[in-house]
């Protein structure tokens, strides 16, 4: 059985070296995250050349996806690295200063108090200690501890309800995406994107720079939910960045947004990844919990593309056993899932042949219950729209490109290989595809297998066939 949800891995210090990755990729992983808020441009350059190798040794895809940092606002530091603050007591963020202390701490985002007033709740690491504004004058802004706790150096801040201005991109994140070019990242995702023009600069300047990858929108803004469509077709794909969206729209509204964003993702042929604490027990503990393994077969449910692990394999005891877990999940959840073509499918129009294909290979492939479908692709794009819709059918993609091989290793339901055609003509160029698939165990003689292809070879956009083939037939 193959699983048909992909897994998102993020590297650290507890993944960083060739050995685990390698047992990672071993267990399950596709895509592998470099998270830029840690670690120098050097270290991602060095960490994607071990992915690389690492997957070439094993001979399965996987794609490089860089995290950008993103305007998270934090706090300073502290004289002795944390304090302890109490409910009730007076604390203050103050723009001007230094080293905090029990009474006040810096901030790195300098406009903070010119975003904020009194009565806003402002959230800080992730939401565990929250802190009313009594009053904002000059640099400081003079809080209530409404939940007291540890706050430690560089923690993050949120203002419940959103809204707080810092710009999508700041000038690390330009410099980042330089280096994700050089890298030649599979996937850019954007931290704290609020609309579509934000993924708009993001685009320019990974083009500007010579980048070639898809762009993801992290979703973790209220201001990216009230721009959701318009966020969502500005980019290649989302992220449910379940992080950050909790603390900005409140922990019990993100299940349902959830869904909603998968499903018009979905809808408008983009990539999903569901992030953020699916496995978080696992960092500590090698098993995961009951409410874990509901938590990731329900986002395999709801037709996620992928599902991610952050701190649980960049610093947790158990990364190769959080993937073996997360993988045994996926699998069982795929079978029980409903493979009936949506009910809107015939009422849909296209305007592109290759797209018209790609739905007419759909439908002959839920209706004759063929083996597989394979996708003869350049850049990957006829694979995608067929995976945008539960086939239930694997479909394998052969790609002479590089890139869209590993590109090709979030799409759900997508199994790429790399294959350089001989031929030129459609009819071998099957018959090559035919025997590739024989090699690899994939099908057998006698399986029937719808194949799109197009007539001209190594051309973008010219897939116009549909052809069904008996594997193993002489057709000569
Ligand atoms: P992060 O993003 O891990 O970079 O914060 C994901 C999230 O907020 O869920
Ligand atoms: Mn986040």
């Amino acid at each position: 059985m193959q699983r048909s949800t992909k897994i998102v891995a993020t590297l650290g210090p507890a993944s960083n070296d060739a050995a685990t990755l390698e047992r990672l990729i071993a267990a399950g992983v596709n895509i592998v995250r470099l998270n830029f808020s840690h670690g120098s441009a050097q270290d991602h350059i060095d960490r994607a050349a071990v992915v690389r190798t690492a997957a070439a040794k094993r001979g399965v895809p996987v794609a490089v996806m860089v995290d950008l940092q993103g305007p998270k606002i934090r706090v300073g530091k502290f004289e002795k690295n944390k304090v302890t603050l109490n409910n009730g007591e007076r604390f203050v963020l103050d723009a001007n200063c230094e080293v905090g202390n029990q009474e006040r701490v810096g901030l790195d985002y300098k406009e903070l108090p010119n975003d904020v007033g009194p009565g806003n709740m402002l959230l800080l690491d992730d939401g565990r200690i929250v802190l009313e504004v009594e009053a904002v004058c000059g640099s400081e802004i003079t809080t209530r501890v409404r939940v007291g706790g540890v706050l430690s150096n560089n923690k993050g801040i949120n203002r419940q309800g959103g809204g707080l201005t810092a710009p999508a991109l700041t000038a690390k994140d330009m410099e980042d995406i330089k280096v994700a070019a050089q890298i030649d990242a599979d996937y850019v995702a954007v931290s704290f994107p609020k609309s579509g023009a934000d993924m708009y600069m993001a685009r320019t300047l990974l083009k500007a720079a010579g980048g070639k990858g898809l762009l993801l929108a992290k979703i973790e803004r209220a201001e990216a939910i009230t721009n959701l469509v318009e966020v969502i077709e500005a980019s290649d794909g989302i992220m449910v960045a379940r992080g950050d969206l909790a603390v900005e729209v409140g922990d019990a509204a993100v299940p349902a947004l959830q869904k909603r964003m998968i499903r018009l993702a979905r809808d408008r042929n983009k990539l999903t990844i569901t992030a953020t604490q699916m496995m978080e027990s696992m960092i500590t503990s090698p098993v995961p919990t009951r409410a874990e393994v509901s938590d990731v077969a329900n986002a395999v449910l709801d037709g996620t593309d992928a599902v991610m692990l952050s701190a649980e394999t960049a610093a947790g005891k158990y990364p190769v056993e959080t993937v073996e877990s997360m993988a045994r999940v996926c699998l069982e959840a795929e079978k029980s899932a409903d493979y009936s073509l949506d009910r809107d499918f015939l009422q849909r129009e296209f305007t592109r042949v290759d797209q018209s294909i790609a739905m007419a290979t759909l439908f002959t492939a839920n209706h004759l219950k063929v083996k597989a479908i394979a996708s003869l692709t350049q850049t990957g794009s006829t694979a995608l729209w067929m995976s945008r819709l539960n086939c239930g059918v694997p479909i394998y993609a052969l790609t002479p490109d590089r890139s869209a091989y590993s590109r090709m290793a979030l799409f759900r339901d997508v199994f790429p290989s790399l294959l350089a055609y001989k031929a030129t003509h459609s009819d071998e160029l099957v018959a090559e595809a035919e025997l590739e698939l024989l090699r690899q165990g994939l099908v057998q003689p006698g399986d029937l297998v719808v194949v799109t292809v197009g007539d001209i070879v190594g051309q973008v956009g010219h897939t116009n066939t549909m052809k069904i083939i008996k594997v193993g037939e002489r057709r000569a």
